[in-house]
């Protein structure tokens, strides 16, 4: 079951409201159940926050191979393509931090 806390939005897992809010202080009462539909979407939006996390790390290890290739410096080609890579690695990565950042302040989580 998740509760919320109706002061700070703060989301609680348990059979039970906690008897303070670990974040806020507000006692057991300010919190309340979330329907079945409220917590799958929380779970649902978690679960996509986590994915955007993945490939923001797996963006990173383009970034880093990308990197690597540029310095190898094999032909000119192959030191494009990995220029070219590297740039979209980081469209990647920006691109899913701010869809992050969008789903917080939307109070997605
Ligand atoms: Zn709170």
């Amino acid at each position: 079951m998740l509760w919320k806390c109706s002061v700070c939005g703060y989301i609680h897992t348990g059979t039970e409201a906690p008897e303070k809010c670990p974040k806020c202080g507000a006692p057991k009462e300010k919190f309340s159940a979330l329907s079945e539909e409220e917590a799958k979407k929380i779970s649902d939006s978690d679960r996509t926050n986590d994915i955007h996390m993945e490939i923001i790390k797996l963006a990173m290890r383009i970034k880093e191979l990308a990197k690597e290739g540029i310095e190898i410096n094999l032909d000119p080609p192959c030191v494009a393509l990995f220029k070219q890579a590297h740039d979209e690695s980081l469209v990647i990565k920006q691109r899913s931090k701010a869809e992050i950042a969008g789903h917080v302040s939307r109070g997605k989580w």
